[in-house]
């Protein structure tokens, strides 16, 4: 299943095989032996290499036919490098401010070479430090609302988005993954989950039971297996952004398909909200990061209406798309008509989100892959008081994500849990 030309690299054979790039070699400088690899792959699946010489220097980032975290006893297909690389490049057309560059991709190595991102952090570690980011909520919304619309049928003849769907129907792995990991195993017993034990062992049992939330949950996941909306990131965590003071870079697009908007927003909604819970593990007494908390939940308000705000411009100054055909609402009570679609589209959309948000938030907890904010608190305590409060807000948006009628809502609701 391995394509012949396939090996994965490492410190000792990366310099060689980049050498053979003119342009990366100038972009290097110097010779092969004069750069440093160095293997920084921190995530669950891939390597990730950064390499530099003394001109400048670039990341390469290479799948393995298996899950890194876990070994060779799950396989995973090379080709999530491919679709990496396509939503990549579509990223980078519609969203640059926001998207690394990319150098070079090699489909049979499964191997992406593209900008080094520094001095930028990943966002995660950055919200566990307490750091603001000032352009972060304009720059994700930005991010998500031009790779969403501009990929939807708001904008593309239904033609050309069945063609690129196409390219894209065939990332079913990674889909999977999602579809156990996020939709499934949480609400059942699987040999994968974990969670704080004992603190949240009660817990644990009682989304196991909980009829309402596996309903909901099912729900959720019946729009991310149909809605092919628009091409989504699919990981849209915030370890999948790095940022700087000023900018804001989104990374590791290879869950990317044709899914629901819904699911990119509330990743980065959900992910917010659990790194609000997890400041209680990283404060030194009581109360010290409430300014943090504010701050963070002010960004979960501004993602939202920043998005909504980009987002309806765009459909308003664009109508390349075969939905909403202009001239079927031209004369004044088809303008009148319109404004309600645009309004029940975002409603729908932030309902939508809500609930994909609450989705991430329980896998986190008590799934297979947790987050850094919450594993880093020491006492498991504390780390699971965290948790059940960001349980008992998940739950809720999960279940009654319609009776969310604004964002303020949701932050409202945080504050309370
Ligand atoms: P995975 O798919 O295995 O999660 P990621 O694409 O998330 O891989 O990358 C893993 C890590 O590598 C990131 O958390 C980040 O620290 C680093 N990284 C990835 N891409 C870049 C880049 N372009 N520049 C600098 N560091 C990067
Ligand atoms: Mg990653
Ligand atoms: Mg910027
Ligand atoms: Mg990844």
């Amino acid at each position: 299943e391995t394509p012949p030309g396939y090996r994965p690299l490492d410190d000792g054979t990366l310099a060689g095989y980049l050498a053979r790039s003119g342009d990366i070699a100038a972009r290097l400088g110097g010779g092969p032996e004069e750069w440093q690899v160095r293997e920084v792959g921190d995530g669950n699946l891939n390597l990730v290499f950064i390499v530099t010489g003394p001109a400048g220097g670039v990341a390469v980032k290479q799948a393995l036919p298996y899950v890194r975290l876990v070994g060779e006893s799950w396989p995973l297909p090379l080709s999530r490098a491919f679709f990496e690389h396509e939503a990549l490049a579509e990223q980078g057309r519609v969203a640059p401010a926001q998207t690394p560059r990319i150098y070079h991709y090699d489909h049979e190595m499964a191997l992406t070479v593209m900008e080094l991102l520094r001095p930028h952090v990943i966002m995660r570690k950055g919200l566990a430090a307490g750091i603001r980011y000032p352009h972060f909520a304009r720059d994700i919304a930005q991010f998500m609302a031009t790779t969403l619309f501009y990929t939807s049928d708001l904008a593309l003849p239904a033609a050309e988005k069945k063609r690129r769907m196409a390219v894209f129907c065939g990332n079913t792995a990674l889909c999977k993954i999602t579809e156990d990991l996020i939709f499934t195993d949480p609400y059942r017993v699987a040999e994968l989950n974990r969670w704080t034990s004992p603190q949240l062992d009660k817990t644990a049992a009682e989304f196991r039971a909980d009829t309402a939330a596996k309903a909901a949950i099912s729900e959720l996941k019946r729009k991310f297996l149909t809605s092919a909306e628009a091409m989504i990131h699919g990981d849209l965590h915030t370890g999948s952004i790095m940022v700087t003071a000023t900018e804001t870079k989104v990374i590791d697009p290879e869950f990317s398909f044709y899914g629901p908007m819904g699911f990119d927003i509330g990743a980065v909604i959900g992910n917010l909200l659990l790194a609000y819970f997890a400041q209680a593990g990283h404060e030194a007494e009581p109360s010290q990061r409430d300014g943090y908390r504010a701050w963070i939940l002010d960004q979960v308000d501004q993602v939202w209406t920043k998005f909504e705000g980009i987002f309806l411009g765009l459909w308003k100054d664009h109508h390349g798309g075969d939905l909403y055909p202009a001239d079927l609402f031209a004369d004044a009570e088809g303008q009148a008509a319109l404004r309600r679609v645009r309004a029940d589209y975002t409603t729908r959309l932030f309902a939508d989100s809500v609930g994909f948000a609450a989705a991430k938030m329980i896998r986190r907890i008590l799934g297979l892959a947790h987050i850094e904010e919450l594993e880093t608190i020491a006492d498991p305590d504390v780390r699971a008081t965290c948790e059940k409060r960001a349980l008992r807000l998940a739950r809720d948006m999960l279940v009654n994500r319609g009776s969310y009628r604004s964002i303020g809502d949701v932050t409202a609701a945080a504050k309370k849990s």
